[in-house]
């Protein structure tokens, strides 16, 4: 029998390069040999959007429309709208009672985004919500509803697949053997760095190249993209390893060209301006046939809005044939 596999995304923008290069390959490679539920998390993404309902809603379809568009296969892939299955709702109500709080505020991802937030919204500890906080308990009901087995996602992710990890033992040790612990699939390359050379390229933080960017979007962040600081002059040698731009021409390059920039950026005898032109054609040629499947459904809404009650009625059987088991276990399958 096929493993199960479950991933997700939270509708807060368009998917970008860190999606596509990061954890996206591995969705669109593993979709041919997994049972696949491919979520997308509105309501992860309303704990902390709660106050712009019209942003997520919008984002549902957005999303899903770049997916199809990197190839996923909705023939092969449920792709599904978290809010829709209220089991999931279920089940963190449930786990919440598994996980204290301080474990909570010690989860690092947790920890790294409220850090992120006092950074952008001044340093307001009260502004954090119980609902954003116990994100990670909310995300083991994602996973376990349908019994994923393994969970392919960014680095990032980590620390949620071991909070989860942590709740089914927990589950299982009081009610009986009933969820599986998850593992993390990670790609070859973990995490995609940001324009602005942060560690992670991420929708919050304002530093990503969206799969949807139009040519002058992409010509204005390339063109404004981190290069060696100690370069000054045209002609000074530089190291490429601190530079963005040669790190997105290794994603969308080809290996000869790569090598030549590589040696000409340390001999000095290669201006940025003319490697950030040369990046730009190389992005817009990488990009063009995923906007060309893209605009297929950009130009047929109902498949997409079919594509999504479709997944989302397949996801709902699992998840409801799961929750019989949780609450038998738990006794309260009245
Ligand atoms: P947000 O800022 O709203 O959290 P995000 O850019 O982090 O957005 P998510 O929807 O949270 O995107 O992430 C979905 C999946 O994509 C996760 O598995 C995450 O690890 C992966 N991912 C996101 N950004 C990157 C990145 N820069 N490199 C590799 N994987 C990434
Ligand atoms: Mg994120």
């Amino acid at each position: 029998m096929k493993k199960t596999i479950l991933t997700g995304l939270r509708p807060t923008g368009n998917l970008h390069l860190g999606h596509l290069f990061g954890a996206g390959q591995n969705w669109v490679k593993l979709q041919d040999d997994y049972n696949f539920y491919l979520e997308i998390a509105d309501v992860q993404a309303l704990t902390d959007n709660f106050d712009n309902p019209d942003k997520v809603r919008k984002n549902v379809k957005e999303i899903a429309m770049d997916l199809l568009a990197i190839g996923i296969d909705p023939n092969k892939v449920n792709m599904f709208i978290q809010s829709q299955i209220p089991e999931i709702a279920e089940l963190t109500v449930f786990y919440s009672n598994l996980v204290t709080i301080a474990r909570l505020h010690r989860n690092p991802t947790v920890k790294s985004e409220i850090a992120q937030k006092k950074e952008l919204f001044g340093n307001e500890g009260e502004s954090i919500t119980y609902g954003f906080l116990g994100y990670p308990v909310s995300q083991a009901a994602d996973i376990t509803a349908f019994n994923g087995e393994l969970v392919p996602v960014g680095e990032d992710q980590l620390p949620l697949i071991e909070q989860c990890r942590e709740i089914v033992r927990k589950f299982n040790s009081i009610y009986g053997e009933v969820l599986l612990e998850p593992q993390a699939y990670l790609s070859k390359t973990t995490r995609i760095k940001g324009l602005d050379g942060n560690d992670k390229m991420g929708k919050s933080l304002g530093n990503a190249i969206y799969l949807v960017d139009d040519e002058a979007t992409i010509n204005k962040k390339i063109m404004g993209a981190i290069t060696d600081p100690n370069k000054i002059k045209k002609d000074d040698p530089a190291n490429p390893d601190v530079c963005m731009v040669y790190y997105y021409h290794k994603l969308v390059n080809n290996s000869d060209n790569v090598n030549q920039i590589c040696a000409e950026c340390k001999k000095g005898s290669r201006g940025c301006v003319q490697c950030k032109k040369e990046l730009i054609a190389k992005m817009n040629e990488y990009l063009e046939p995923i906007k060309k499947r893209r605009q297929k459904y950009e130009d047929n809404p109902e498949l997409v809005d079919e594509i999504l009650k479709e997944g989302t009625a397949k996801a709902r059987e699992k998840a409801k044939d799961q929750m019989l088991k949780v609450k038998k276990a738990m006794k309260i399958d009245y």
